[in-house]
């Protein structure tokens, strides 16, 4: 509002000087002519129009949006920065939750720590793959202890002029300390805190300083917990995470079958359910998903079931909701030519003969109607919930990755672009295998981006190696269940999806036929 006033007293100094010196060379055309005053006025007019236009230009917003505040709206601030949310709101992270009881019990009751000569721990660091729920976590916090919530992300610091992201570093940290107790988060904290070098910029040097600085003396008298968030730990200078500083690192994973059904319960709270849901099989279904991907789910679910006039969010809106979120958006009138069909056909029936031949991820359902980008697709979970991969594992895979581009060529003699995104994946799964997992012919070691320069070559031998061999594997696999494939695609093509249960029946049928693999 206040803002708003200036900037209109501004307009109206503006036109009113126009008119003036307007007026002024209309009278008499000659400058030198024209009395003291108006040409005291004039100068005037045009310094401070030109000091205004210069401040603007080089002095942006020292304070970012998230921490700016006027007199009149801090109170509304303070309100809004204080979540609504708990520990109850955060399914799953059992361990991640206990571990932070105990700064909660310090931010409630600091004396009885103070007494002890304890110090609250200057800075917590979640790290871990995004929509996990660490954004979420540290709102908790700040639900939990009745504190304030300021929220800001790196990026907001990064400037290209030297010392602005210090003094908005510096902004934060005092409004935290005025309001205090306060959580502040920081998102993406890399964008500002990620390794310093010799060709370091200057602008993000200092402002690292300064959040290192304020690190180091903001606990004196006011209880501030900084909660910094990154999805690359390994970016992060060390003098950031040392003692003392954001020395509590804690890792925040994609939830397991537990917390996937808690989440869901979570998200499902405020919605009607069906009795077809059951939220159990769903977290079997969705290994591998991240709480905001489980999220997004329930509400793409309950979004559907408007769609559809349905009273109550039933499991088929729950499938389409996961099938949305793993391939893409339902291409509506598809305009693939009847040849391309039976290719892409031919293409996901090898996916799903050889995954199911060589028992890999458990396939759910297989569809030829395009989504997103991919003109099929073959939907798979995993059956059970594992950490762990074996050699064979891997490569079969890989196996399966390459089984379309197989098929294709089988059939049709002829390989087309539609394994693009399967290659892509077979060739970073061969890589890893060779560089992080060490089981390739190099041995058993780790090869890190240090000192991949020095292997390129042999690596480059060892990933082409795998994916040649495993291609091979496929070729076999299919030739050796042509039929069961052909059938498979036949059934494609008539009914453009196919469930599990299908499958097995055609697998059935074929049974005599197919020979054993392996
Ligand atoms: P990023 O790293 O991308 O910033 P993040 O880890 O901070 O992501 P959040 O923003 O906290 O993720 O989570 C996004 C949304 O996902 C949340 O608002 C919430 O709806 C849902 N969510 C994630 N994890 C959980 C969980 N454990 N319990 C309940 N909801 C969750």
């Amino acid at each position: 509002m206040k803002y708003k006033l200036i900037k209109l007293i501004l307009m109206i100094f503006i036109i009113f000087s126009s008119f003036l010196i307007y007026d002024v060379y209309t009278k008499d055309t000659n400058i030198l002519n024209t009395s003291m005053v108006d040409n005291i006025l004039i100068w005037l007019i045009t310094l401070s129009l030109l000091v205004y236009y210069i401040r603007k230009k080089h002095n942006p917003e020292l304070v970012a949006s998230s921490i700016t505040t006027n007199k009149k709206s801090e109170e509304e601030l303070r309100k809004k920065n204080k979540p609504n949310v708990s520990f109850n709101d955060v399914a799953g992270l059992d361990e991640v939750k206990e571990e932070m009881q105990e700064i909660i019990d310090f931010i409630n009751n600091p004396t009885r720590f103070q007494k002890m000569g304890a110090k609250i721990p200057s800075g917590i660091l979640f790290h871990g793959p995004p929509g996990t729920g660490k954004t979420l976590l540290a709102k908790a916090l700040a639900g939990e202890t009745n504190s304030n919530f300021l929220y800001s992300s790196g990026s907001e610091f990064v400037e290209k002029y030297v010392g602005v992201g210090a003094k908005r570093i510096r902004a934060l940290f005092e409004k935290a300390k005025k309001d205090s107790p306060t959580i502040i988060f920081i998102d993406e904290i890399d964008a500002i805190g990620c390794k310093r070098n010799l060709d370091s910029n200057n602008e993000k040097d200092q402002t690292l300083n300064q959040l290192l600085v304020e690190l180091d003396g903001f606990n004196k008298d006011s209880i501030v917990v900084v909660v910094g968030a990154t999805n690359r730990l390994d970016l992060l200078d060390e003098a950031l995470t040392r003692p003392g500083r954001f020395d509590r690192h804690i890792y925040i994973g994609n939830p397991n079958i537990k917390a996937r059904e808690d989440i869901f319960k979570v998200h499902v709270k405020n919605k009607p359910i069906d009795i077809s849901v059951n939220l159990e099989e769903l977290s079997r279904k969705t290994h591998g998903f991240s709480g905001a991907q489980l999220a997004n789910i329930a509400n793409e679910a309950a979004i559907l079931a408007v769609r559809k006039n349905k009273r109550k969010i039933d499991i088929n809106d729950f499938n389409s909701a996961i099938e949305r979120v793993v391939a893409g958006l339902e291409v509506k009138n598809p305009t693939v030519l009847n040849k391309e069909k039976e290719i892409v056909a031919h293409h996901e029936a090898g996916h799903a003969i050889v995954g199911k031949l060589l028992k890999s991820d458990m396939i759910q359902k297989i569809s030829i109607i395009p989504r997103g980008q991919a003109l099929g697709y073959v939907l798979k979970f995993p059956d059970d919930e594992r950490y762990l991969l074996t050699e064979k594992e891997l490569y079969n895979k890989i196996i399966v990755l390459l089984a379309g581009r197989a098929a294709e060529k089988v059939i049709f003699n002829e390989i087309t672009t539609g394994a693009e995104n399967d290659l892509k994946k077979a060739t970073e799964l061969a890589t890893n295998i060779v560089c992080n997992y060490g089981m390739s012919s190099l041995g058993n070691m780790a090869i890190n981006e240090n000192y991949i320069r020095y292997y390129i070559t042999s690596i480059n031998n060892e990933v082409s190696n795998i994916i040649e061999s495993c291609y091979t594997k496929a070729l076999n696999v299919i030739e050796e269940n042509i039929d069961f494939l052909k059938d498979v695609a036949r059934y494609l093509i008539d009914n453009e999806t196919m469930s599990i249960n299908e499958l097995n029946e055609i697998f059935e049928k074929n049974h005599q036929l197919t020979k054993t693999v392996n």
